[in-house]
């Protein structure tokens, strides 16, 4: 049986960005993918000429995932959304301060609340945030900030840069650096995230990586640099090391006896962050002027994407992604979730039903495998990328955020997995 040097287990962002790495320091890298297609959640679907990505996706100017893709050899491109927007607060519209402008315009604050607002952001660049990782957002906000409303704001804003929408259990620290992240800007990307992700099988090809679709694995065994995958075929693949960038829920069920590994701690701990989306392509925008909208006491988004990317065949359409935040600690109804979310566009868009021509709802997304909690904030640097209770098995994925969240999560652990074992590699030859 051939021995590969590495088996990498998933196709998207997170497993294509190891398998480079790795292929370029002359690694045999094989990576397996159980879908009929690569990318995974970065994935972009077409309907009706227009560009879905899976719900709304922004990727961040200063990230470390744009840095990573870079390194790579991918520059995406786009365009950057125009931050004035809507915000909707009992039942009325005002504008988002989002901007000095705005800020003074918007009938949404008292003079008092702008006040503090301004004083927020102006801490937000200078704060330690790790001191607040084992800190809740709302715990945080009690106690910096006074003024109801700007707390509630505080809320949104980090709602739209992180998707979660549990400020009593999420990270204040974690939340915090995103928000700030968020402020340095973002990008939608021209022809959608495909476009990353094509251009990363792209360079995986090209540094040797053997990509197999269709290609599940089942169970993971063995230890100390002599792994065995076994795919849902009843094929076997032994490997010196093996990334898993599944979620620690499903990697935990793939290998033998992890209950004595901490995997089981992953496990359990690890809860994801779920929304619920509406993408839709319309004839036109009946009012085109609103182009982002958020609303402050509901969790839910809308943004018109084509307005800032190249998302469409006929420049007259639009692809507009509407979505409502979850709260995991709730049990999920799609219709009430559905109908919400169409209520939300009947006071941004009146009369959009007459100029759909695609859409589909994305009930319950998994937007990251793991919430930052106030638990995982106090021990978020010694989260993976090992598997120390099995040498040669490490992990990659969203919820692993010491360097960011989201695809700049997925796309930093994916590096930290490579080089480690670059490491061990190396390390066991001089050893040699
Ligand atoms: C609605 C939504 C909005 C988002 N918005 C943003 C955003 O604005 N900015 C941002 O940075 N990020 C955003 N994200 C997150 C981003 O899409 C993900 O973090 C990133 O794509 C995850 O990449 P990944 O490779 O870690 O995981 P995935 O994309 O989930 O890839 C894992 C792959 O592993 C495969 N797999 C799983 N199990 C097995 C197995 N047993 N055998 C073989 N293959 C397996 C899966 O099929 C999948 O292809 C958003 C996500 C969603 C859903």
């Amino acid at each position: 049986m051939k021995k590969w040097d590495v088996s990498v287990i998933g196709g998207g962002l997170a497993g294509l960005a190891s398998a480079i790495y790795l292929a370029r320091e002359g690694m045999d890298v094989l990576l397996l993918e159980k879908s009929d297609q690569l990318g995974g959640r970065a994935r972009t679907d077409e309907q009706a000429d227009c560009l879905f990505n899976m719900g709304p996706h922004a990727l961040y100017n200063k990230g470390a995932g744009s840095q990573i893709l870079n390194e790579l050899g991918v520059f995406p491109k786009g365009g950057t959304p125009n931050p004035n927007g809507v915000l909707i607060s009992e039942g009325k519209l005002h504008e988002l301060p989002a901007a000095p402008l705005s800020l003074i315009r918007t009938t949404l604050l008292t003079w008092r609340e702008k006040k503090e607002l301004v004083r927020m952001m102006f801490r937000l660049p200078k704060l330690d945030v790790t001191a607040f990782y084992p800190m809740s957002l709302e715990d945080w906000a009690k106690e910096h900030i006074a003024e109801e409303r700007v707390r509630q704001l505080l809320f949104t804003l980090c709602r739209l840069s992180s998707y979660s929408n549990e400020p009593e259990r999420a990270s204040a620290g974690v939340l915090l650096r995103q928000l700030r992240l968020s402020a340095a800007g973002i990008t939608y990307l021209h022809g959608g995230w495909q476009t990353i992700v094509n251009e990363l099988r792209n360079q995986a090809v090209k540094a040797g990586v053997t990509i197999e679709i269709h290609s599940a694995v089942k169970e993971i065994t063995g230890a100390a640099r002599d792994l065995l995958v076994t795919l849902s075929d009843g094929r076997t693949i032994a490997s010196r090391y093996v990334i898993s960038t599944a979620s620690p829920a499903a990697t935990y069920r793939m290998v033998k006896n992890a209950d004595r590994t901490r995997l089981a701690v992953w496990k359990e701990t690890v809860v994801p962050v779920k929304a619920a989306c509406y993408d839709l392509a319309v004839r036109k925008l009946p009012a085109p002027a609103v182009s982002f909208a958020l609303h402050l006491e509901k969790p839910l988004y809308f943004s018109n994407h084509s307005k800032a990317a190249l998302l469409t065949r006929d420049p007259e359409h639009s692809v507009v992604h509407v979505l409502k935040y979850l709260d995991s600690r709730q049990e999920q109804n799609p219709t009430q979730d559905q109908q919400e979310l169409e209520s939300f566009l009947d006071q941004l868009q009146p009369g959009w039903r007459r100029e759909v021509i695609a859409s589909r709802f994305l009930p319950s997304m998994t937007v990251s495998h793991g919430l930052v909690t106030t638990e995982r904030g106090a021990v978020l640097e010694q989260e993976g990328p090992e598997v120390e209770e099995i040498p040669g098995l490490y992990v990659a994925g969203d919820w692993l955020t010491q360097n960011g969240l989201l695809a700049d999560a997925s796309l930093s652990s994916a590096r930290a997995a490579a080089m480690k074992i670059l490491q061990a590699k190396s390390k066991r030859e001089v050893s040699v």
